[in-house]
């Protein structure tokens, strides 16, 4: 049975703000701040160009969805895909799925597209293992692998949808709704990542002495029990 109802969804795009810092999270989408630095400007750019429904429709046998809109009851969440791929699979593959008016079956390879180069921490990964979710409960599939393209380096890295991944998700997805249900904002807490936060004006946090790191929070979130 479904865990939420159309009224419960959040964002999805907010999952790589909550496993970057719950009070980012809270501040962007409990409290309708954001404060656009050079990265989220490039950010923006990049999907405005993934949404261009211009773009090939097709890459080489591969056909290509832009934009495609994205719901899960499990998860409680709703956003939107920059590209899902699909690659014809053999007639046996079970991870794949049928396409009206098109012949044989297909697998589903979502990608994100992001400016920068490949972080240290597993956020982009979090939030495209999110939309990947959301695809297998909407297709009723499986889907195993992403990729997630870096403008900096013109090149796209592959993401398993391990368990480990899924369960980080499962957490943020759940203290998303938590934190939401009490609309109070953490308080701040100056932590190195810090310094790349876009909203770090607004939050002011304050001493730079915390040795925490983003990686250390996104390992902790494997601890929780469901
Ligand atoms: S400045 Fe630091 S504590 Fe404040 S929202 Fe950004 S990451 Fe979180």
């Amino acid at each position: 049975m479904d865990k939420y109802s159309d009224e419960d969804l959040l964002m999805l795009s907010g999952i790589q703000h909550i496993a970057f810092c719950e009070r980012q999270w809270a501040l962007i989408h409990l409290e309708q701040q954001w404060a656009e630095n050079v990265l989220t400007i490039e950010g923006q750019f990049l999907h405005e160009r993934a949404d261009d429904p211009f773009e090939d429709e097709k890459k080489g046998d591969a056909i290509i969805w832009r934009a495609l809109q994205l719901v899960s009851y499990n998860l409680g969440l709703t956003g939107k895909t920059d590209v899902v791929e699909l690659v014809k699979a053999p007639g046996t593959d079970a991870d794949s799925i049928e396409i009206k008016e098109k012949k044989g079956r297909w697998k589903l390879i979502p990608v994100e597209y992001k400016h920068g180069k490949p972080k240290s921490d597993h956020c982009d990964e979090v939030q495209l293992c999110a939309q990947a979710m959301c695809l297998e409960e909407m297709h009723k599939t499986n889907i195993r692998e992403g990729f997630i393209y870096y403008e900096a380096i013109r090149h796209r890295t592959r993401v398993d949808f391990s368990q480990t991944l899924r369960k980080q998700v499962e957490f943020f997805a759940k203290r998303m709704h938590d934190i939401y249900e009490t609309g109070i904002t953490p308080p701040s807490d100056f932590k190195p990542h810090c310094r790349s936060c876009s909203l770090k004006d607004l939050c002011l946090p304050n001493s730079m002495t915390d040795k925490f790191s983003v990686n250390e929070y996104l390992k902790n979130a494997l601890d929780y029990n469901f």
